[in-house]
């Protein structure tokens, strides 16, 4: 079967070496992942979240899927208002990542269904979720366009896809921004978590990642419609918002 590339960073890849290397350095960084977050955002990630809350409405009693949840802050903090009759489900690829959500789930006193799974083949029927989510996730996904139509999908009709994850900076900001994500980041990322490799990923995959236009297309190209997106921080995140009729 022919295998075609892909990007890794700024690598060129066979497709099936990429999700490899993906599993590689979230295995690596999982331990040290929350920490790293807050240190390497300066806590900012926790404001881009709570927006993406906001933004997605979640009610009580609606059935929510956080995909590639990690470390399961968005799902906990839905778990929040959805109440008893609703439904979070976290689900990464990443044993090591949904592990730690699945602890600190536990921690919070909030069992949640938790299911290892690939976001380009969800095992969930059609028509099914309220609201499904990704956060710094879609990324790391070789076949972007599988895993949003997949993601569509699983949405009921009336329900909305929210897409949280960097994106094109305010070109006044962008110098800084890049000695920070290319000097910084790796710096950090060595003396923090002694892994400089897997921060140095972080900053190249999100150059080769798509601008906030392009992903609105990608979006509307799986279906979605009434795309829209929020730049956050200057464009150093964007969160997209696109629903299924
Ligand atoms: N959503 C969490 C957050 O915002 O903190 C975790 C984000 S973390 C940067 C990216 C996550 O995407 C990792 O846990 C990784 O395992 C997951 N991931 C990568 N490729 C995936 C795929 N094809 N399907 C599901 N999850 C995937």
């Amino acid at each position: 079967m022919e295998d075609n590339k892909t990007d890794f960073g700024f690598d060129t890849v066979a497709e099936s070496e990429k999700a490899r290397r993906v599993a590689g350095v979230f295995s690596s960084v999982a331990s040290r992942y929350d920490v790293m977050n807050d240190l390497m955002s300066g806590g900012l990630h926790r404001l881009w979240k709570a927006f993406t809350i906001q933004i997605a409405g979640v009610r009580p009693g609606q059935r929510v899927l956080d995909v590639a949840g990690g470390t399961a802050d968005l799902s906990l903090a839905f778990a929040r208002r959805v109440g008893n009759d609703g439904q979070v489900w976290l689900t990464d690829i990443n044993h090591a990542m949904l592990s730690r959500g699945r602890d600190r789930v536990l921690d919070h006193g909030k069992p949640l269904p938790v299911a290892q799974c690939d976001a380009e083949k969800l095992p969930f029927p059609n028509d099914y979720f309220d609201c499904v989510t990704v956060a710094f996730g879609l990324r790391n996904m070789t076949h972007k366009d599988r895993a949003l139509a997949e993601m569509r999908r699983v949405l009921k009709p009336g329900g909305r896809l929210l897409v949280l994850e960097f994106s094109q900076v305010w070109k006044p900001l962008a110098p800084v921004y890049d000695f920070y994500s290319f000097k910084i980041l790796p710096w950090l990322g060595k003396k923090v978590a002694d892994d400089a490799d897997s921060y140095r990923y972080l900053a190249e995959s999100i150059r080769m990642h798509p601008d906030q236009e392009t992903l609105k297309s990608m979006m509307e190209q799986a279906g979605l419609v009434k795309v829209e997106y929020f730049n956050l921080t200057g464009g150093v995140v964007a969160l997209h918002r696109g629903f299924k009729i």
